[in-house]
């Protein structure tokens, strides 16, 4: 199996059993965020407590790899620190405009490096990232 392949199976796995699908009963923000050009949408839920993303959970709907992304964030960044989490969010920024994706730092998440050569599918896969960061309180490309 090429690294190719390999990566749409993890993206495919995740979009037939998403990870962190639900609501969170006692969330500190909650953020709706979509994506007109492809249709799709993520409504986020995070828990932050001391410093900690210490829940997580989305709904959404739209095409496999807007939704897929969505599951791997939950499972990347649950536990991670505010600062943690947000440098990550900005690592898949950056990957998806051309950076060779880190995949020991990355783990699943880099299955999304692949997308970059079908740039209309960029704002798919960054949508999760970037509803992270706004319920996060942190602007793109910025530190919390
Ligand atoms: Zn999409």
């Amino acid at each position: 199996m090429s690294l190719e392949e390999l990566y749409q199976e993890i993206i495919l796995d995740h979009y037939r059993s998403p990870r962190g699908r639900g609501r969170l009963p006692r969330p500190t923000a909650r953020v709706h965020h979509h994506n007109p050009l492809c249709g799709d949408e993520i409504l986020l839920d995070v828990e932050v407590s001391d410093g900690k993303v210490v829940g997580i959970a989305f709904e959404g709907q739209g095409c496999s790899i807007s939704q897929a992304s969505a599951s791997m964030m939950t499972e990347a960044v649950r536990g991670k620190t505010v600062e943690e989490a947000a440098d990550l969010a900005e690592e898949v920024r950056l990957v998806m405009h051309g950076k060779p994706a880190d995949e020991e730092r990355l783990g699943e998440v880099a299955a999304l490096e692949g997308v970059r050569r079908f740039p209309v599918r960029v704002k798919c896969a960054l949508l999760a990232w970037m509803a992270l960061l706004d319920a996060l309180g942190v602007k793109p490309g910025e530190k919390p």
